[in-house]
């Protein structure tokens, strides 16, 4: 620059000079040429000086922006680029570099947005490049694989224990889908996973391995079995009694004391069929909540009379003693009656049935303005207290040998969903004079 100032401001002066020459004398033809050098080699200096202080300030301007972008901030210029070639280039440079900004915010929010996805999983989700390293792995993955913090941009295969899971992720960057591996966990072995890889988009490109909980899914496949195994274990009992029982007939039909005998059984156990099914098509419709409370004005009192009435001659027969009692007499109730009552004919017909000869059994309600309590309490074998938690699960016995004959052990869990229907809670629990002792409280919605 300085050069190009020079030989501008030396060829306007020698031209000056030369101009001058041809008016001179010629001795002083030297001292004009010297002059007009000397005044041009100033003005060379004082024009370089001039254009190079305003070309450093800008370069100075320049690099400051620079050391901006470089720090991340991306945000408008206050400079003054001015309007010539050098200020179009800085300001186009600038913009570009305020649109770089906006799309690294919109990159990070993404990024942040998929983080929280990610973190709020309960899948555990990790991510390998096409040369096998971990580029993602969410909170989820690393507490179920037990990876590090330092898992990250480390080979799967340097970080993942499983053996099932590394030959996932290697079939899947192979371009593969391999089939789901179930693994438990060997600190809570309670827990069943199933991880499942998949390539990235196209093959080479990565592999993305999902890690799924099936243990609430495993345990209702295996309620579903225990059910339809119970079921048909129930039903084949009677039905085994009375196809055995007609062939007798028969083969003999006859003998009229054997025919009574065995028609006597083969209709208990036809009886015995239809309560099962009555029962579990209940179940089937307490389940689907097709049994939807009608709340009304209910007479407790002659509710529980009324029970007691209809289990006084089974009682009789056991000489137990059936004892009611309702506190305060005639308080308002509202509930709904139907399902009240078979709640409670379901833990009478229990205590009446498991109580032995000459028990006593006591049917108590309590009401307040706010809720229905009421106990059934016996004084037979109670329940041991390791299976109080499951005698309300459907066909759960305590003792096989010791369950009523007609009973479905379906009565409990019956039970149980009429209170839920009702919106109350019912305990099972023994007394410490012995006995058993079920407690239903349900709101009293008046
Ligand atoms: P079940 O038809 O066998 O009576 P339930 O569901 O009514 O079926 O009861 C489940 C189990 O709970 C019964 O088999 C029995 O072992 C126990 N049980 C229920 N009520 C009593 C009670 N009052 N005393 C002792 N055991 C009881």
């Amino acid at each position: 620059m300085f050069l190009v100032a020079l030989a501008v401001a030396g060829a306007a002066l020698a031209f000056v000079a030369l101009a001058l020459a041809g008016f001179a004398p010629a001795d002083r033809l030297a001292t004009v040429v010297l002059l007009a050098f000397g005044g041009a080699a100033l003005a060379a200096f004082v024009v370089a000086s001039l254009i190079g202080g305003s070309l450093r300030r800008r370069v100075d301007q320049a690099s400051r922006a620079a050391s901006r972008y470089a720090a991340g901030d991306f945000t408008r210029s206050a400079d003054d680029w001015s309007d010539d070639e050098l200020g179009a280039v800085a300001r186009v440079l600038d913009g570009a570099a305020r649109e770089l900004g906006r799309r690294i915010d919109d990159l990070s929010r993404d990024r942040a947005r998929m983080e929280a996805i990610l973190g709020s999983m309960v899948e555990g989700v990790l991510v390998v490049d096409a040369q096998g390293r971990v580029q993602l792995v969410n909170d989820a993955a690393r507490h179920i694989l037990r990876l590090g913090r330092d898992a990250v941009n480390r080979p799967y295969v340097e970080t993942i224990r499983h053996p099932g899971i590394v030959e996932q992720i290697g079939l899947a960057l192979a371009g593969q889908q391999p089939p789901g591996v179930e693994l438990s966990l060997t600190r809570e072995t309670s827990r069943t996973l199933v991880g499942r890889a998949a390539p990235v988009a196209t093959t080479g490109r990565g592999a993305v391995l999902v890690l799924h909980d099936v243990t609430d899914l495993k345990r209702a496949d295996q309620i579903r079995r225990d059910f339809v195994a119970n079921v048909s274990h129930e039903l084949r009992t009677p039905l085994t009694a009375i196809k055995g029982y007609t062939e007798a007939l028969l083969d003999d039909p006859d003998d009229a004391e054997a025919r009574r005998r065995f028609l006597e059984i083969i209709h208990r156990h036809a009886f015995r069929m239809e309560r099962l099914v009555k029962d579990l098509l209940r179940l089937a419709r307490l389940d689907a909540r097709q049994e939807s409370p009608e709340y009304a004005p209910v007479d407790l009192g002659g509710l529980v009379r009324s029970l007691a009435a209809d289990f006084e001659p089974a009682a009789a027969a056991k000489r137990q003693r059936l004892t009611t009692r309702v506190e305060p007499a005639g308080a308002p109730v509202v509930t709904d009656a139907a399902k009240l009552h078979d709640v409670l004919r379901n833990l009478v017909e229990n205590a009446v049935s498991y109580t032995p000869d000459g028990g006593a059994i006591d049917l108590t309600a309590a009401v307040d303005d706010r809720s229905v309590r009421v106990t059934v309490a016996d004084t037979g074998p109670g329940i041991p207290p390791e299976d109080l938690p499951r005698v309300f699960e459907r066909f759960y016995r305590v003792d096989k040998a010791r369950s009523s004959a007609g009973g479905t052990g379906l009565g409990l869990a019956i039970v149980r969903h009429l209170v839920d229907a009702l919106g109350g809670e019912v305990t099972a629990a023994n007394r410490a004079e012995g006995g058993a002792e079920f407690t239903v409280v349900v709101p009293n919605r008046l």
